[in-house]
């Protein structure tokens, strides 16, 4: 929108200094006539217009013609409107011209200043053209005659059509009252006409003298940017006017190649950004799904631990654990000074006991006395082991051998209650015999003695009878 007001201001510039151009060289021309009126006035009023100072006139105004080429003639009028002169022919026998509009004002307006006529067609070659004159008058002041220039409307458009005003445009000159003198392009109908209700006459020049207006034209419907300036002196109106659309087609094909450009740039910017943000989208949700991953391989992991720790029959911990946890407990034994014992446990004629209920039950009847097994003992640190097969190890840190003995009883007496039946055994329920091995922290050697000799209690305690506890 900047650009294009700035277009329409360049053309409105451009407008005006045209119309000063034309304004001053329309003065020029009407002036040059005025100042040859005012000689042969001069001359008609102090000699008299008798036919020997007609012929001398006549031969000073054809000396002066080849100095203004814009003058079409001169002639000169008596009170009557009968011609005494005309500078380019023999005057026609009964000429008379009394009947034309300046002669008209002349003869009724005691007015001495030069009258601009509105173009009419010359009576002598049916040309266009337009005329000054001025009155003459005689010794007593009275009306004597007109001398009056006529000026070819041709020699204007053949400077006006020179300049580049575009297809619409149009150059004018009026007079200040809207009657039209000179139009660029050349309309037959437009000579003389007046154009007082014309908005820059009916609205712009009542209160500004020079401007600039654009409106639509009530006679052929297009819009156009119009300058226009009266002139100081004269009164005279030079217009130029150009097609809006016309003067704006250079900016509409730079505005849609700026509008292409941007809309490309704004494309490509969008495109770019709309890759940025899926390709964020997608990083966060390969992100998320590695979290899920990294979550579910620490399920896994831990899962993985517990199993690796645990006896998968009876729950209890298995025998890496129980291998892992003896000699970290002998070592804090001897460290701290404390007591360790071991309970070594294996159920009695177990052999029997799955040939007679099978190896299923057998299994059963392992994880139940597991569970009764463990149920005995209550501290935190210590541990109930699958050791092997139907053997099952006790460590009971920080216990000594009355303690581990009690926790031995204990295990016995919880078993008989449960009371699994086992008819092969001469106890007739399942039954478990014990080994403990309980020894002072300051006494304690390598873990494995510590096992050798719940071993060996064990196998005393089977010795002795079974069900049974015995201590080394
Ligand atoms: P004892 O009183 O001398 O201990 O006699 P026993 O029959 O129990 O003899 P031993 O301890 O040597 O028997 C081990 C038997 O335990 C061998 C096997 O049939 C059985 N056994 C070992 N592990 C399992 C197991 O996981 N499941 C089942 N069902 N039986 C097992
Ligand atoms: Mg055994
Ligand atoms: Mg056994």
């Amino acid at each position: 929108m900047a650009s294009r007001q700035r277009a329409l201001e360049e053309v409105n510039i451009h407008g005006l200094n045209l119309t000063q151009a034309l304004s001053t060289y329309s003065e020029g021309i009407v002036r040059q006539s005025s100042l040859l009126l005012l000689g042969l006035v001069e001359r008609l009023e102090t000699e008299g217009s008798a036919p020997a100072q007609i012929e001398r006139l006549r031969t000073l105004v054809s000396r002066q013609q080849p100095l203004m080429p814009q003058l079409s003639g001169v002639t000169i009028y008596d009170r009557e409107g009968r011609w005494l002169m005309s500078s380019n022919r023999t005057v026609p026998v009964g000429a008379n011209s009394s009947d034309r509009a300046y002669f008209i004002h002349h003869r009724d307006d005691p007015s001495r200043e030069p009258f601009i006529g509105l173009p009419i067609r010359s009576r002598a070659n049916q040309e266009w053209v337009i005329t000054i004159s001025r009155r003459f008058n005689d010794a007593s002041g009275a009306f004597a005659g007109v001398v009056a220039v006529t000026l070819g409307v041709e020699n204007f458009l053949r400077l006006f059509g020179q300049i580049d005003v575009g297809q619409e445009g149009a150059i004018g000159l009026s007079h200040t009252d809207g009657s039209l003198l000179v139009r660029y392009p050349f309309r037959e109908q437009d000579m003389g006409r007046n154009f007082s209700k014309s908005p820059i006459y009916a609205q712009y020049l009542v209160d500004q003298s020079v401007g600039t207006a654009s409106f639509t034209s009530s006679l052929d419907g297009v819009e156009r940017l119009y300058a226009f300036r009266k002139n100081d002196r004269l009164p005279l109106v030079t217009t130029v006017a150009v097609g809006k659309h016309e003067v704006l087609a250079a900016w509409q094909l730079e505005a849609l190649l700026s509008l292409v450009v941007v809309a490309g740039l704004l494309g490509l910017t969008g495109t770019i950004g709309w890759m940025l943000i899926r390709d964020i989208r997608r990083r966060t949700a390969v992100e998320a799904e590695l979290r899920v991953t990294q979550q579910q391989l620490l399920d896994s992991n831990q899962q993985l631990e517990r199993l690796a720790l645990n006896d998968a029959l009876t729950g209890l911990a298995n025998r890496r654990c129980f291998d892992e946890t003896l000699a970290q407990e002998v070592l804090r034994a001897q460290r701290e000074g404390t007591s360790l014992a071991l309970l070594m446990i294996d159920i009695d004629y177990f052999k029997l006991y799955n040939d007679t209920y099978g190896h299923l039950a057998g299994d059963a009847c392992l994880r139940e006395v597991g569970h009764v097994l463990q149920a005995c003992v209550r501290r935190p640190g210590d541990l109930v082991a699958r050791y092997g097969g139907e053997e099952i190890g006790v460590i009971l840190p920080n216990t000594d051998r009355e303690g581990a003995t009690e926790v031995a009883r204990q295990m016995l007496e919880r078993l008989s209650q449960r009371d699994i039946p086992h008819q092969s055994s001469p106890f007739g329920r399942v039954t478990v015999s014990i080994g403990i091995s309980a020894v002072p922290g300051a006494q304690l050697q390598r873990w494995q003695a510590v096992i050798d000799a719940a071993d060996q209690a064990l196998y005393s305690a089977k010795g002795a009878g079974r069900s049974q506890i015995a201590c080394a």
